[in-house]
């Protein structure tokens, strides 16, 4: 089973991440926790290509965009599929969908071209299941900034890019409904854990 988790900045991927995968773990389950840039060592070096520059030293859009392909390419061939063929539950954060948003709507690059690019990439491999921690871009950046994370480059990004990339989650999440789970990420911490859970399990018929 192949779960993603995807949302804007401050959405709480990583505890909601860590949360299923350690209940998952709790049954006795082969899981396999990832992400998206950076999973691998080729992934660790783009990821500091395409986060740890900013201003003339950035890629260009349309290089962040194969950057960010070359990332998933091989994470794909060299994590994710191998742990799927054995049979294992791989949750990732962050995959294609947050390339549609980023560089799609938010760097406003053609978004059909972007997810060719992407199925080339990954062999048109998909999610099972994408959970969407939807959260308004303010909440969410100043809960990344309250802890201090990366604020340089994301202050270089306006709220209208976060906006862009916070709405073309929810139009992909509305075009697949039932690949989606929705949920709103200013909820309880608890509480979203518990639909993550009972939403993987109903689908691993546990
Ligand atoms: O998930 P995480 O917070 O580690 O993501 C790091 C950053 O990478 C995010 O702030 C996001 O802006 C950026 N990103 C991106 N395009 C992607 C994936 C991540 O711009 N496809």
């Amino acid at each position: 089973l192949f779960v993603v988790f995807e949302g804007g900045e401050g959405a709480g991927k990583s505890t909601q991440l860590a949360a299923l995968a350690e209940r998952l773990r709790g049954q006795g389950r082969d899981v396999v926790v990832t992400r998206e840039p950076g999973a691998t060592a080729v992934g660790q070096r783009i990821r500091s290509l395409v986060l740890d520059t900013s201003g003339d030293e950035a890629p260009s859009p349309r290089a962040e965009a194969l950057l960010y392909a070359a990332d998933r390419a091989h994470h794909v061939a060299t994590v994710v599929r191998p742990a799927l063929v054995r049979g294992g539950v791989v949750i990732s954060d962050r995959y294609v969908d947050s390339s549609l948003a980023y560089q799609g709507a938010g760097r406003t690059l053609p978004v059909d071209e972007v997810s060719w690019l992407s199925s080339w990439a990954t062999g048109g491999l998909k999610p099972d299941l994408v959970v969407l921690l939807d959260v308004e871009p303010h909440t969410g950046l100043s809960r990344v900034v309250s802890r201090n994370a990366g604020t340089d480059r994301l202050e270089a990004e306006s709220v209208a890019f976060h906006e862009r990339v916070r709405y073309a989650f929810l139009d992909l999440a509305a075009a697949d409904p039932k690949r989606y789970l929705v949920l709103d990420a200013s909820r309880p911490a608890d509480e979203i854990t518990g639909q993550v859970v009972r939403r993987v399990e109903e689908m691993l018929g546990s």
